[in-house]
């Protein structure tokens, strides 16, 4: 017993010098003041200090709850859960009096951003700290930590002040479910000996990396789309107690030092007010002392923009908070060679610790000015607005579940809406009243509800981090029209979606079909239903023109044909379920009582075409874009609600492909296909399936001569100085980060059965452009003479864009390839190209053999 004490002392003794030798005491990240000796320490809790090992999000949240647990300073709120089931929570940390104060606090606020009341300096100041919104860039996640511990039980002048001038939110962890995969990773890959060298596999992870939310989404992209639950909850959230400040801790390459904003001067949002940027700057000068206190390089107003409103730091400052985004070059692992010599683990979250602390001082100083800043935030705003000619949005659309769609996504950034008390027609366009709405800018969310609506053509910079249009009301497919001063009314407010009711409509009692029109938005999910039910349906390459006692239709291309004929299941049943996909989808579906059309569209015709059953395979893994690839999951697994098999490209050459009749390339780079596995894929296709192929995929098929696809050449004449210093200049304003461009669609195309309009809106992400297919019936999707919506993209293509292909159908043996161009389903809230792709996924085996483009050798 003696001696295994005496082991046990021994090594309690050198895990101690290991970790004086290897990890900083709690000193290195914190002010050494006095703490609070019944509060945990973080290394006390862990078992470990912090930066040794990687902690999970779970680890970090029981300590913020056993933090809770001793403390009155601080309280826990969850506002959400991830898809893979996580908590996502905020700790609210101020003195004893704030959280007890909270509601009024929470008040105070709410007038404070609407204008209402007085800047009162005995309130404190709201400071949302969101931190690790990207799951591998980890220093964040663990600063927090730090900094409520010093916050909770620092005992100094300092701590009790910033508690009682800044009422804290921080967000330790933004994306659990990255943040799981990435720390698993690291921790897993961690040596006893410190390995900084580059190639360790500490640093690679693996496909799809820690970055993304469980569907591979870039969650900073998505505060504007709220696709994802992530967003929803936190915006929910910031609604509730619209924070004076807003901090967004997130890491960047490994040889860069830290950056903090104020961006690119010229690259910030025009429509953000200027004393925005100019607080930024004055909060920046903490940043600047604190690095210069301890030796930290830093840079500011360069490389990083403010402009997506779509990003954290930048929609926070579109809701009257001052949102600041903060960089730190990345260990990605616990310690990594750099340019700069070794970069370890905690030195990055020291760094994120001292902005973060920083900030609370920068807070107590300036709250004055801040709290000023939000309460004129409206008002400097209308300002602007006063100067302008567009005052409002008037929108509709035909679909009652994409209208209200859009309908929610307003309430959701509590956006202002006005019904219509009688029809309205603008410029030829109707707006019904019931299905159309008014959004004036003059209201509580004046710049989310513009940016929501407005197209960006002029540009005072060319370089964008993010992309540069993204005007939501294209993505959705709306009819819109701006109006003026006169045309906005506020006459009915709405603050709830209208119900919605499908019906089945009968023709007489008897049924010999139902015919599911496809200019509804949720046919395709009807159709799932019905296919998995193992039900037989048909799809209509013709418009249906239907007369029967008495009653008068028209099914427009598209329309998905159900008869009584050889079915496994009784009348009975289909009826039933016809009723219930009606209620469940708010679908208009017409039960006829007989095949006669009229006298050439019966539904006998050959033009009527049964359909088959996709099973779907999805390609992901090493080289492809993991955003791509989750776009697809997400798509068939969340809206379609279909099954779909991911298979990785570096296991293709053991898959049995015969178990798919449909498989979906992701946008990349497919490097890692052999020869024999491109071979397999030919004998794949040949078969008679369907390929969909996103972006790069379809360049990577014509370079295998699977199919034909020749590319512009748009060489840029542009001057070019020759000048060392000027290279930058010289070259930028060359890309496309994304914009909108309009498209000339085939609206009897079955890629494009079901819409209404000729012409639909494509999201351009790259500055490759395709001829149009030798084959004229092959290019159902081309950009349009007037392309231009929304968004920069470089002068020299403009010329060469009109009339390039978006989308390509191809043939192949007896398979069809249909290639979308542009990512059709981008970010998943481009709806307009979501019915594309569904239509491409269940009707590409049914497109006649003369419109397809044939491959280069067969
Ligand atoms: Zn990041």
């Amino acid at each position: 017993m003696a001696s295994f004490l005496r082991i046990l002392i021994f090594l309690l003794i050198v895990q101690q010098l290991n970790s004086q030798h290897q990890y900083p005491s709690l000193q290195y990240y914190l002010p050494d003041i006095p703490y609070d000796e019944n509060i945990p320490t973080p290394e006390q809790y862990f078992g470990f200090q912090v930066g040794e090992w990687h902690l999970s999000q779970e680890k970090v949240q029981t300590y913020f709850e056993k933090l809770a647990t001793k403390s009155d300073k601080i309280e826990l709120v969850a506002y959400g859960t991830t898809h893979e089931n996580r908590t996502l929570f905020v700790a609210m940390i101020s003195s004893e009096k704030h959280l007890k104060n909270k509601k009024e606090i929470q008040t105070y606020h709410q007038d404070l951003s609407l204008g209402k009341g007085e800047v009162n300096l005995s309130m404190p100041a709201i400071l949302y700290q969101g931190y690790s919104i990207h799951g591998n860039e980890l220093s964040g996640m663990h600063a927090s930590v730090l900094a409520a511990y010093y916050l909770v039980a620092g005992q100094s002048q300092e701590v009790e002040s910033i508690l009682d001038h800044v009422f804290v939110l921080m967000d330790p962890c933004l994306n659990p479910d990255g943040t799981q995969r990435f720390s698993t990773w690291v921790n897993s890959f961690k040596s006893n000996q410190p390995v900084t060298d580059v190639q360790s596999s500490e640093f690679s992870e693996s496909w799809p990396g820690g970055r993304y939310n469980h569907y591979w989404s870039d969650m900073n992209r998505d505060w504007l789309l709220l696709v994802h639950p992530e967003s929803r909850g936190r915006i929910r959230f910031l609604q509730e107690w619209n924070p004076t400040v807003l901090t967004d801790h997130h890491e960047m390459g490994t040889n860069n030092t830290f950056f903090f904003q104020p961006g690119v001067p010229e690259q910030n949002n025009p429509n953000t007010p200027k004393n925005n940027f100019l607080l930024t700057e004055e909060i920046g000068k903490y940043y600047a002392r604190a690095f210069d206190s301890i030796g930290s390089l830093y840079y500011t107003k360069y490389n990083f923009d403010d402009y997506y409103y779509g990003k954290g730091s930048t929609y926070s400052d579109a809701i009257g908070a001052i949102g600041i985004l903060l960089e730190q070059g990345s260990s990605r692992g616990h310690a990594q060679n750099s340019i700069r010599g070794i970069i370890t683990f905690p030195y990055t979250i020291k760094n994120q610790v001292s902005t973060s602390l920083a900030t609370y001082r920068s807070i107590v100083d300036l709250k004055p000015s801040l709290l000023n800043y939000r309460k004129n935030f409206l008002k400097e705003v209308y300002k602007q607005l006063d100067g302008q000619k567009i005052k409002g949005y008037i929108f509709t659309d035909t679909d009652d579940v994409k209208r209200n769609r859009f309908l929610k996504l307003l309430f959701q950034h509590g956006v202002e809406v006005y019904g219509l008390d009688k029809d309205k027609t603008i410029e030829n366009h109707f707006f019904p009243k019931g299905k159309s709405y008014i959004v004036p800018l003059k209201q509580n969310k004046p710049l989310i509800a513009k940016t929501m609506f407005e197209d960006v053509t002029s540009f005072s910079d060319s370089s964008f981090y993010d992309i540069s249009g993204w005007t939501l009301s294209r993505a959705y497919g709306l009819t819109v029209k701006s109006l003026s001063e006169t045309e906005v009314e506020k006459q009915i407010k709405t603050i709830e979606i209208p119900e919605m009711a499908g019906e089945v409509v009968h023709y007489s009692e008897k049924v010999y079909a139902w015919i599911i029109p496809s200019d509804q938005w949720e046919v395709h999910k009807a159709l799932c239903r019905l296919l998995q039910e193992d039900i037989r349906v048909q799809v209509s390459f013709m418009d249906i023109a239907y007369e029967t006692s008495g009653k008068k239709a028209v099914f427009p291309k598209g329309s998905l044909v159900i008869t009584v004929f050889n079915q496994k299941h009784s009348v009975e049943y289909i009826a039933e379920k016809m009723e219930e996909l009606a209620n469940k989808f708010s679908l208009m579906i017409h039960a006829l009582d007989s095949g006669n059309g009229t006298s050439t569209q019966t539904l006998g015709h050959p033009e009527i075409k049964p359909l088959q059953k996709p099973e779907v395979g999805i390609l992901t893994g090493n080289g492809l874009s993991p955003t791509s690839a989750g776009e697809i999951w997400f798509h068939t697994d969340k809206e379609l609600q279909i099954p779909a098999t991911l298979l990785d490209i570096q296991k293709w050459g053991n898959f049995r492909l015969d178990k798919y009749n449909t498989l979906v390339f992701p946008s990349g780079n497919y490097g890692d296909m052999s020869e024999s596995d491109v071979n397999k894929l030919r004998d794949w296709i040949k078969q008679g399936n369907t390929l969909i192929a996103f972006g790069n995929a379809a360049k990577f098929l014509s370079g295998q001569k699977i199919l034909t696809l020749k590319t512009k050449t748009t060489t840029d004449s542009g001057k070019k100085s020759g000048i060392y210093g000027s290279f930058d200049k010289d070259n930028a304003g060359k890309s496309i980060n994304g914009a909108i461009f309009s498209i000339d669609i085939d609206i009897s195309h079955p890629v494009f059965f079901g819409f209404e309009q000729g012409i639909s809106y494509s999201m351009k992400t790259d500055t490759l452009l395709y001829q149009p297919t030798s084959n004229v019936y092959a290019s159902p999707a081309k950009y349009s003479q007037n392309y231009h919506i929304s968004g920069f993209h470089p002068g020299h293509l403009k010329t060469s864009i009109p009339g390039s292909a978006a989308v390509t159908v191809h043939g192949y043996g007896n398979g069809r390839i249909i290639c979308f161009l542009d990512p059709f389903l981008f970010r998943n809230y481009w709806l307009a190209g979501q019915k594309a792709f569904n239509n491409a996924l269940f009707y590409g085996k049914t497109i006649s053999t003369g419109t397809l483009e044939k491959g280069q050798e067969e």
